[in-house]
């Protein structure tokens, strides 16, 4: 189900969600003026799985572009550790929300053999509840999102899709303006220096847009400005708690998914080839609030209090290691992704080209269809790289 029905839903069961289909304002891709491969080039800003899939259609297609990325690694929120556990730990996007083909998808060779095993939850494992002051424990039944075996989203894109377009990427390039007047668009670092194009993708966090991380000239039209200023950005945190003993179910939920946010727990070691037990925290929008504002020791002593008092045992007693990733206070990223519960409409509009020379792409800039998910990202990648291309 993609967000979009999933509101439709919400909406049908009176919650109140806006769905006016008619009102969505489709790109129309025959409008664009195809680039020359010849002549033309393309400049992307961040190296996400937006910007790295834009930069892979784009060598496969021999047309000239660079990425530039404020950090110094690709990747962005799909971020991994593998230091902290004998298995890859996803400091950000972890689980696959749509069906294994979205690999083949953003690969587009049928040449190429994508191998990414996937594992999906049994209807046995199980889920808590913390609710009223109560734990209960069933067992999970359908549970649709898959889990990645011993590797990561980050991995997929580095396996296959990095090495195409790491030479093409340059570190530690902050972009903070962006002057699209002219034939040529050209785009400035705050380390001064002026690459021109003729297109550019923008890929950089809604959030960093929010921030007027980058001065646009002319102003973008105010149809976009609204829904950047309008549009609910997520906070987001990860922790990961070594124990040694699991003490916990496979995810432990607290009254489910809220129009506010998301928090659970979760069995991190789920089906990995590894006997530690790591429990991960996800928590995304209002429910944050309490882990984001907290860091070390005291975040540590928050948790393990929480635990402690959910389970009804001493946790500090199997207490090994914690590692946090807080997104809220990443540089050049901001927070987590635009809110589940954002107005689709709103989303549609965020990532609308103009005149034919700035593009969006990224987990924010979608049809409004879906959005938060690196697949998103991806599949909005392909659209800007099939307007750009006509
Ligand atoms: C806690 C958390 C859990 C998640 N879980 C999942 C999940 O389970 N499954 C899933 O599919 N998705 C998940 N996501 C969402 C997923 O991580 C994102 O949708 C996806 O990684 C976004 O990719 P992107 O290319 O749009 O943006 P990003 O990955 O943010 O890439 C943008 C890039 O732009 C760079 N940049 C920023 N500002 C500038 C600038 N001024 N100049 C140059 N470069 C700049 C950044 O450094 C970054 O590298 C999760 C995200 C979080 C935070």
């Amino acid at each position: 189900m993609t967000k979009r029905e999933f509101l439709k839903m919400a909406g049908l069961l009176g919650l109140g969600f806006p769905l006016q289909a008619s009102l969505v304002s489709c790109e129309d891709t025959s409008m664009s003026n195809p680039i020359d491969p010849n002549s033309d080039s393309v400049l992307i800003i961040g190296a996400g799985a937006a910007g790295l899939t834009a930069g892979y259609l784009l060598s496969q297609q021999g047309i000239n572009y660079q990425i530039l990325e404020a950090s110094s690694t690709y990747g962005g929120r799909m971020r991994k550790t593998d230091t902290f556990a004998d298995f890859p730990i996803p400091l950000g996007a972890e689980w696959l929300h749509v069906a294994p083909s979205v690999f083949g998808e953003i690969v587009n060779d049928d040449s190429i053999q994508v191998n990414q095993e996937m594992i999906p939850y049994s209807t046995q494992d199980t889920y808590g509840e913390w609710e009223d002051n109560e734990l209960t424990i069933d067992p999970i039944g359908e549970y649709e999102d898959l889990k990645f075996k011993n590797s990561t989203w980050f991995d997929f894109f580095d396996e296959y899709i990095a090495p195409v377009v790491l030479p093409n990427i340059r570190f530690n390039t902050i972009v903070s303006t962006i002057n699209y007047e002219g034939n040529d668009v050209i785009v400035g670092t705050t380390g001064g220096q002026n690459f021109t194009a003729n297109r550019v993708i923008i890929t950089i966090p809604v959030k960093q847009l929010q921030n007027s991380a980058v001065a646009f000239t002319p102003p973008l039209p105010s149809s976009q400005q609204k829904a950047i200023e309008k549009i609910n950005v997520w906070d987001g945190i990860k922790v990961f708690i070594e124990f040694t003993e699991q003490f916990y179910p496979t995810f432990l939920g607290f009254g489910g998914q809220t129009a506010n946010g998301q928090l659970e727990y979760y069995d991190a070691a789920y089906g990995q080839d590894s006997d530690r037990h790591i429990l991960g925290l996800f928590a995304v929008g209002e429910s944050a609030a309490p882990y984001i504002s907290r860091s070390g020791e005291e975040l540590k002593s928050y948790i393990l209090d929480e635990l402690g008092e959910i389970f009804n045992i001493d946790v500090a007693a199997y207490y090994v290691n914690m590692m946090e990733q807080n997104w809220t206070n990443e540089a050049f990223i901001g927070g987590a992704y635009v809110a589940d519960n954002a107005n689709w409409l709103r989303v549609s509009k965020l990532g609308a080209p103009i005149d034919d020379k700035i593009y969006f792409a990224g987990e924010g800039y979608t049809n409004g269809e879906d959005w938060g998910g690196v697949h998103d990202a991806a599949r909005s990648a392909i659209t800007a790289i099939e307007a750009i291309t006509g």
